[in-house]
């Protein structure tokens, strides 16, 4: 047990143990390599938990979950293990898995490791090349990792060939988003969807989603004359009444032409500034 010391990163493991392909992602011999043992049993009040002693530590996981929460589960406790060992245990609930995805702490750095671990970008990336961004895609891949439909679309938002962003709402409005780093805090989802979206017509309990379709981008997108461009969306049911919506450009005229809006405005200040000097 225990050849690897707690720091190492997730493909720096799968490199020291080989592994190549999805198939060969087996949760519990990663764990037993970096001095966890991962057992299933009944639990209430949370997913799985880890009790961590000097150098080993249990990771106990709810036999009653699916297999993917309970892989993702595994990996996420592994985070927790490999990441933030000093601090005593965790007990982690399907609610932290995903909300947590935006703040630095320590879920979000265990739920980080377990995608990294799971669902590796130099797995994914080939596998997921110039496949349209859509729930059809993401099942695919979800089969091919055995992981769940919400930590795969991330992975296919942060590592397909497109432009895309992960976004969740409730009746309340948006809940949280990821986007790829193409859009990342260039383009800005609105804070609810436009009532010609499917998500909009999901949460007001008609459904079900239809499939990728397009949209005029303001009814997503809040910013950069969005009324003028089109976005595709794919959305669907999830948890707690809770609506997941994939948004892409398959045509990037609305990010080539904010860029070049960008650099002129920016080369007209920046003349502008010449003057002056
Ligand atoms: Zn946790």
């Amino acid at each position: 047990m225990g050849t690897i010391s707690s720091g190492q990163s997730p493909a720096e493991i799968l490199s020291d143990l080989g592994i190549r392909e999805p198939k060969d992602l087996d949760v519990q011999a990663i764990a037993m390599h970096c001095g966890a043992l991962i057992q299933y049993k009944p639990l209430s009040g949370c997913e799985a938990r880890i009790m961590g002693l000097e150098d080993s530590a249990i990771i106990t996981i709810d036999v009653n979950s699916s297999p993917e929460r309970k892989r993702f589960s595994g990996g996420h406790e592994l985070g927790h293990w490999m990441r933030d060992r000093g601090s005593a245990t965790f007990q982690c609930n399907e609610q932290m898995f995903v909300r947590e995805w935006s703040e630095d702490n320590p879920e979000k750095r265990a739920n980080r490791f377990a995608a990294d671990l799971l669902l590796p970008a130099k797995m994914f990336r080939p596998l997921s090349k110039d496949l349209p961004i859509t729930f059809a895609t993401v099942e695919k891949l979800a089969t091919i990792f055995t992981m769940s439909i919400s930590a795969t679309a991330i992975r296919l938002v942060e590592y397909g060939s497109y432009p895309a962003m992960l976004i969740c709402n409730s009746a309340a409005g948006r809940e949280w988003y990821v986007a790829s780093s193409t859009v990342n805090g260039k383009l800005w989802p609105v804070d609810r969807p436009g009532r010609s979206t499917q998500a909009d017509a999901l949460l007001q309990g008609h459904g079900p989603g239809l499939g990728s379709q397009d949209r005029r981008a303001d009814q997503w997108i809040k910013n950069f004359r969005a009324d003028q461009y089109w976005v595709k969306e794919d959305s669907r049911l999830w948890t707690n009444q809770s609506v997941l919506s994939l948004i892409w450009w398959e045509d990037e005229s609305q990010l080539i032409d904010q860029e070049n809006f960008e650099e002129e405005s920016g080369s007209w200040r920046s003349d502008r500034r010449r003057n002056w000097d």
